[in-house]
């Protein structure tokens, strides 16, 4: 039939872009109802202060529990949940459900008290003052301690600099909620920017961890961003940290915290006790 129609209407009709359209909208129509069918789950990876060797807290990774795909990871529908809107519901699912069971956790006998829990909120919530209600409505039906609390934003968020981004970040800070500025490193922002900016924590995104040569100190930019965090009194956490020798350097450069394989990848809930069981203490 592509045939009778011509070369031309043939190449419109590409299979492998039609099969993957096709898809694209399968499941967007699917992760319209996967909050309410609860098939998104949220595991958490282990993030270890590296004074003490010891858990510090998490991050909460969002995954879709899919009935035909099987599991997915957010890489894959993160950014249909961005393009359609969905996002903002998802993002604050995973606030509301991450913020419980921290609640749970903070109650738990064999779990270390003041742990706090990360929470990657994607650029497209901080278009809406709406925002700060949610984030109100959270802290009080789940009760955490917002201290404990941390959202992760990445440089897109900042880039915008419009006034409903300097105002929800101003109430972020006055609930005494901490901000990490996520992947640091990877965006385009300026350093006098990131400094006119209530930010508690840099993370050092995974490619910066990954590059660092160990022969003849050739760390690249880990020791500039570190000592550019310091001077501006915020703490740094490594992200993707996959070796001991990364380890080594990291807290001899006073890198405060590290998440990554080496220590532990991101875990179901019931995974996270024995986790902190078998850690080490000293
Ligand atoms: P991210 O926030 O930078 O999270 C770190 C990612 O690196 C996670 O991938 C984590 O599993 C992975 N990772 C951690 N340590 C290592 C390591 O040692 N080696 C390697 N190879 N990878 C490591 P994940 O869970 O697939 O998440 C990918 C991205 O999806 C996240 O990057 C974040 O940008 C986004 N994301 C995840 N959950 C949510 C969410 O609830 N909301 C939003 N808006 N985005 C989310
Ligand atoms: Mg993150
Ligand atoms: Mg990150
Ligand atoms: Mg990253």
């Amino acid at each position: 039939r592509a045939k009778a129609q011509g070369k031309a209407s043939y190449k419109v009709f590409d299979p492998a872009m039609y099969q993957e359209a096709i898809q694209l909208l399968e499941i967007e129509n699917d992760l319209r109802r996967a909050i309410e069918r609860g098939e998104l789950i949220i595991y958490y990876q282990p993030i270890i202060a590296l004074n003490t060797g010891q858990i510090a807290g998490f991050e909460a990774l969002v995954r879709w529990q899919h009935p035909v795909r099987g599991l997915m990871a957010p890489t894959e529908f993160i950014p249909i949940a961005e393009e359609t809107g969905l996002i903002n519901d998802l993002d604050i699912w995973v606030l509301q459900s991450a913020c419980q069971q921290l609640r749970i956790w903070q109650e738990h006998p064999d779990i270390p008290k003041n742990l706090t829990m990360s929470v990657n909120l994607s650029a497209r919530l901080f278009t809406q003052a709406h925002l700060i209600t949610q984030i109100d409505q959270i802290i009080n039906d789940t009760k955490v301690n917002p201290k404990n609390l941390e959202l992760e934003i990445t440089e897109s968020v900042i880039m915008e600099n419009t006034h409903v981004v300097r105002s929800i970040i101003e109430e972020i800070k006055q609930r005494n909620i901490k901000l990490v500025m996520d992947d640091f490193g990877t965006g385009y922002s300026s350093l006098s920017y990131i400094h006119s900016l209530p930010l508690d924590s840099l993370k050092i995104d995974k490619s910066f961890i990954t590059r660092m040569q160990f022969y003849q100190d050739n760390l690249g930019l880990v020791p500039t961003i570190i000592s550019i965090a310091k001077s501006m009194n915020m703490t740094v956490i490594a992200e993707g940290v996959e070796t001991q020798e990364q380890i080594v350097k990291l807290r001899s450069l006073n890198c405060d915290f590290a998440q990554g394989y080496l220590f532990s990848q991101a875990l179901q809930p019931e995974a996270v006790i024995d986790f902190i069981a078998s850690m080490p203490r000293w």
